[in-house]
Formats: C-alpha cells, structure tokens, sequence
C-alpha cells in the first residue's frame, strides 16, 4: 500500500512536516529530472544549492532581530547542523543491521 500523499493543511508537527518535505522534494526531483534529462547527481547538486540558498535568504531575513520569531541564525554551526542532516539521510541503510536484530515477541 502507497504512503497517502500529505498535504500542506496536515502538517502538524516535526513528523508530519518532515514526510510533507519529504514528499514535495522527491516529486519536485523527478520533475527537473526528467524535464531537465541532467543526471541524477546533478540534479541532486543543484537541490542541495537550493537548500543552502535558503538558509542564506531565511538567515538574512533574521539577521539584526528582523524577525520577531526570535530565532538568531549561527551560520557556522547552522552549517555544519545541515551538512550532518544530508549525511545522515543520505547514508545507505545497513540491511544487516535490521536482519542481526532479535525478534522480540511473536505477531
Ligand atoms: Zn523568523
């Protein structure tokens, strides 16, 4: 069964703004891909410039408190937070590491 599609009005939280990013980037990847015929590394290249220039416009608009949701941009550890993210996602999962797991308990 096919995940159902999240739309903006679902977001909640963190999870279900996480699976709404999830899924726009994923079709919005595709459509370049395929419209663009760049390859897939490319494409993923030019994404994550998007993602860094969005950091860049959002913390300029915080700078000097021009925001009055308070947040105040670090962009050296800000940085390295995003880059961690993209790691840590991007890392192939390791299949043995859910086939080495102890069944706990029978369904
Ligand atoms: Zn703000």
């Amino acid at each position: 069964m096919l995940p159902q599609p999240v739309k903006a009005s679902d977001i909640t939280d963190e999870n279900s703004a996480q699976a709404y990013l999830n899924q726009t980037i994923m079709t919005t990847f595709c459509r370049v891909l395929d419209s663009s015929r760049l390859p897939p590394d490319v494409v993923m290249k030019l994404l994550a410039s998007a993602l860094g220039q969005t950091y860049r416009e959002v913390a300029a608009a915080h700078r000097d408190g021009g925001c009055p949701c308070g947040w105040r941009p670090q962009p050296g550890m800000d940085i390295e937070a995003l880059r961690a993210s993209l790691e840590d996602a991007a890392v192939p999962r390791r299949i043995d590491d859910l086939l080495s797991m102890t069944a706990l308990g029978r369904a």
